[in-house]
């Protein structure tokens, strides 16, 4: 009894830190640090590279999506196509490219870009400064959406693309749709 109570004693006195535990505690220490510091940062660029993919992704995106506009313009004695059934009327008919019309920030929704309802069957060649005129763009609505600035969607970070009626795509942030030719 008294033998057991003197382990007991014995085992709740503290280990003697040696000068070598101290340095094995600092290195563990530091090693934690670093690892989550590299987590960290890693984690970091990883959220940065995943961005850029996605943003290089849309605007590859509106620049196929605009080259089938062009071409059915082209098909159609000039006219562009009736905004209620662009995505019908331009894409569908390309073959394999649904996901042209998926913005990869928006996935689940079926269309992720609308066509701007001013352009409705009119004609392209009438037209003026068509690098002002936006022709589609990031925004909410779905399947053939259509309609003006009021459906553009900085989905990207606070930017959205936006293709142009002759074909280039920019990136914009909603302070800038004012300066566009939304109404040609
Ligand atoms: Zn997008």
């Amino acid at each position: 009894m008294r033998g057991s109570t003197r382990a007991q004693v014995r085992s709740a006195e503290p280990l003697p830190v040696t000068p070598g535990v101290r340095r094995l505690g600092w290195c563990l220490l530091g090693l934690a640090i670093a690892g989550f510091v590299t987590c960290g940062v890693g984690a970091l660029l990883g959220f940065g590279a995943r961005d850029k993919i996605r943003k290089l992704q849309c605007r590859g995106n509106l620049d196929q999506i605009a080259l089938l506009t062009l071409i059915y313009c082209g098909d159609h004695d000039g006219w562009f196509p009736p905004a209620g059934t662009w995505c019908d009327s331009v894409v569908i008919p390309s073959g394999d490219s649904m996901r042209w019309l998926r913005c990869p920030s928006a996935p689940r929704a079926r269309g992720g870009y609308a066509f701007n309802a001013a352009l409705n069957l009119r004609d392209r060649g009438q037209l003026d400064r068509l690098e002002t005129i936006p022709l589609e763009f990031d925004a909410v609505g779905g399947w053939n959406a259509a309609g003006g600035s009021e459906l553009f969607t900085p989905r990207h970070r606070g930017y959205g693309y936006i293709a142009y009626a002759d074909g280039h795509v920019k990136q914009h942030v909603p302070e800038d749709l004012a300066d566009l030719t939304w109404n040609p």
